[in-house]
């Protein structure tokens, strides 16, 4: 047995030794191989997502990106949804692109981005967003739709990625290149001040975007996504806010933005213990137009939604301790509740 056992280690280290010599010193050879291998994982992606690209019943729902502007891992605001064949962006922050290619969502399918409000943590991606779901092979409109300031960054945009979609062109032609669809349609709403309006009426989806209270930031909308009785909420930056609530009512997934105030207090204190006025001035600026966790909870629970999503937190709840200080505050709500990271996929049946 012993020796069946030492014959075995051997071969497996004569195979490992084999393989290392082929890729150090012919490393040529495995070319075709890997080529193929890589061609074989992005077909099944393809299929994947022509899968769920095709399913009528379900609502998929992404965290692609779940962190507030404060350094980490984590890309800044991004949901993706993909409903009765479309694919949507709610909000595109920095590193969104990157996570939701890398996660190999279908962005040349890409037909429509919403933007909640303009602080950058929401839109900085947004340009890049465009440019790179054309590149991929994008062949139909992408509609961007957004509160008071869509029109005029959209217009941004296009001067922004001039030059780059010049070289495009120039370099592959118009036949790989269609710039008929290049830039984004712009579908701008006169900001709904305390209520709500459908913006979006198509195959069965509807979507409402209703105020937020993101004082003094306006303006600030959150989203609600309706499709054969499911719904999707979004709240976008705010604090407490009734409409949020209103939207939310019977949802089947809110998800919710939180601060950590207690932790935010004690930071602010630290900061300017250390002399830090300006970074004490910011800490405690932000501390009044988000929602803490016990009022996250409380809107759970009075809106009963079914489950509740957190993400765009502040800070991050990557350490237990952190994790653990919301957790203490998140009461009154019985459902069930998801600290959302990136790339995180939830199934709305
Ligand atoms: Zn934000
Ligand atoms: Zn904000």
């Amino acid at each position: 047995m012993k020796k069946i056992f030492r014959v075995f280690l051997l071969l497996i280290g004569l195979l490992l030794f084999i393989g290392w010599v082929v890729m150090t010193f012919f490393p040529e050879s495995i070319v075709p191989f890997m080529l193929q291998q890589q061609l074989k994982r992005q077909l099944a992606q393809v299929e994947k997502n022509n899968q769920l690209l095709e399913d009528r019943e379900n609502i998929y729902v992404y965290t692609v990106g779940t962190s507030a502007p404060l350094p980490g891992e984590r890309a800044q605001t991004g949901t993706a949804i993909i409903v009765n064949g479309h694919f949507f962006m709610f909000d595109v922050g920095d590193g969104v692109v990157r996570k939701a290619e890398n996660m190999g969502l279908p962005l040349n399918r890409l037909d429509g981005i919403f933007i909640t409000h303009w602080h950058s943590d929401h839109f900085m991606d947004l340009s890049s967003m465009v440019s790179r779901s054309w590149l991929l092979g994008r062949s139909n409109n992408l509609h961007l739709y957004g509160p008071d300031g869509t029109d005029s960054i959209n217009q941004s945009i296009k001067g922004y990625l001039h030059m780059e979609n010049k070289h495009r062109l120039d370099h592959h032609g118009p036949d790989i290149m269609d710039m008929s669809i290049v830039h984004a349609i712009p579908h701008e709403f006169k900001n709904v001040q305390n209520s709500k309006a459908v913006i979006y009426q198509q195959d069965g989806i509807t979507i409402t975007t209703f105020d937020v209270d993101h004082y003094p930031i306006e303006p600030a909308v959150g989203y609600a996504i309706e499709y054969k009785g499911k719904k999707v909420v979004i709240s976008g930056d705010t604090k407490k806010n009734n409409l949020v609530l209103e939207m939310a009512k019977d949802a089947d997934l809110l998800l919710h933005e939180i601060i950590l105030n207690s932790l935010l207090q004690e930071m602010e204190a630290t900061v300017a213990k250390q002399g830090l006025t300006r970074n004490a001035k910011i800490i405690h600026d932000i501390q009044d137009y988000h929602t803490p966790p016990a009022e996250v909870a409380e809107i759970a629970a009075k809106a009963n939604v079914k489950k509740l999503i957190l993400h765009h937190y502040a800070p991050a709840p990557d350490f237990r301790v952190i994790k653990n200080l919301y957790k203490k505050e998140l009461t009154g709500y019985d459902g069930p509740i998801v600290f959302a990271n990136d790339g995180d996929l939830f199934i709305v049946k």
